[in-house]
């Protein structure tokens, strides 16, 4: 430990907190970085994820320009280690992906995602019917998945290597981490009831994961209908958006939906070997919350309620978190930097 440098801390070991982690490391090297929280890897909200990069219309930050930078940074984040040779240990893959619509054009288009990518186009008449017949709109589209069972950690394991401390432990109140020059608030739903904030509330989402190893392209359809190809030949079916809604057991009448419909849409899915169902509680807020707060005496930078965009936008929200977070610390009379 550099009894010079400055203490932080990040609560949450999420998405979000690992990678607040790994680019506040990166910018502060002196620093002695703490991540502290009850739930890791596999047991997160995170691991529950798709995690492809397709960002919802209700993803927001506090303004239009806020939102755009959080998401262009996020996706010129991911293309970076896309191209390094991390990529695999990292579970960041490309990803071909149609959205079909019955109703309307507009539907499978994505103002968000489009100037990011270089090929959103529509789809063909003969790509229409790739998911059975009625589907009359389409765009297809290159992306990339984050596969967090991967992500998670390898990410963590980089901030432990190179000199990052993790403690395992539910923090009740900000005034326990008086000892910290800095705090990060990413503690997605928990923050809830730690910041006493009524305006984030779960968004349940439940999902199956089957081995179909022949399935290399994802597709949205309605009725929140999606089917996810990741690594090591697994997909991910879903889902379900359920507005606050804390019930975190498998509904089997979700799992009996999900399955039929993604079924109906490829039929070759009933041959796929089913690994399991997860659910997730969706940290859900309108606008993400990134901003600063002195909550007794103590730094608070926070960076909460993704919603159902976590994953991919973790890192476009983490950088603007961290410049928070450097500021207050620039600011701070005992300037350790
Ligand atoms: C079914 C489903 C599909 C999804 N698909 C996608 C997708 O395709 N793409 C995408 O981008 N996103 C997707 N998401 C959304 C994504 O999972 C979330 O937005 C994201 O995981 C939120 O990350 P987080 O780090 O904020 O929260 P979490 O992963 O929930 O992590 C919160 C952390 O804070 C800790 N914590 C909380 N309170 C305390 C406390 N008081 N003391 C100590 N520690 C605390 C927890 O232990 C945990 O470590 C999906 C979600 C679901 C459920």
């Amino acid at each position: 430990m550099d009894k010079g440098a400055p203490n932080i801390a990040i609560l949450g070991a999420g998405v979000v907190g690992l990678t607040v982690a790994d680019i506040l490391q990166k910018d502060l090297g002196k620093a002695n970085i703490t991540i502290i929280a009850d739930k890791f890897k596999e047991d997160t909200t995170s691991a529950v994820a798709a995690g492809i990069f397709c960002p919802g219309s209700s993803f927001r930050g506090a303004t239009r320009e806020i939102t755009h930078k959080w998401i262009d940074d996020s996706w010129y984040y991911w293309q970076d280690i896309l191209k390094s040779s991390e990529a695999s240990n990292a579970g960041i893959m490309e990803l071909s992906t149609y959205i079909f619509a019955r109703d309307n054009y507009e539907l499978t288009k994505n103002p968000l995602l489009e100037h990011l990518v270089s090929n959103y186009r529509a789809a063909r008449e003969d790509e229409l019917k790739l998911c059975g017949p009625g589907w009359k709109y389409g765009s297809y589209f290159t992306t990339v998945k984050i596969g967090c069972d991967r992500y998670l950690p390898w990410v963590e394991r980089r901030f432990v290597d190179k000199g990052g401390r993790i403690v395992s432990g539910k923090v009740d109140s900000f005034t326990s981490l008086r000892q910290y020059d800095l705090v990060f608030n990413c503690t997605g739903l928990g923050a809830k009831y730690l910041c006493n904030d009524f305006d984030i509330f779960p968004l349940r989402g439940q999902v199956i994961r089957v081995k179909a190893p022949w399935l290399k392209t994802a597709f949205f359809c309605d009725y929140d209908t999606y089917i996810i190809p990741g690594m090591d030949g697994v997909t991910t079916l879903g889902g379900v958006r359920q507005h606050d809604n804390s019930n975190l057991q498998v509904c089997k009448y979700d799992a009996h939906a999900i399955w039929q419909q993604c079924c109906e849409i490829l039929p070759d899915l009933r041959k796929a070997e089913i690994i399991g169902h997860n659910v997730g509680l969706r940290p859900y807020r309108v606008p993400v919350r990134v901003e600063p707060e002195v909550i007794g005496g103590v730094k608070v930078v926070h960076c909460y309620g993704h919603g159902a965009n976590g994953v991919m936008s973790s890192p476009g929200t983490a950088l603007n978190a961290v410049k928070i977070g450097y500021d207050y610390l620039k600011s701070n009379i005992r300037n350790k930097l």
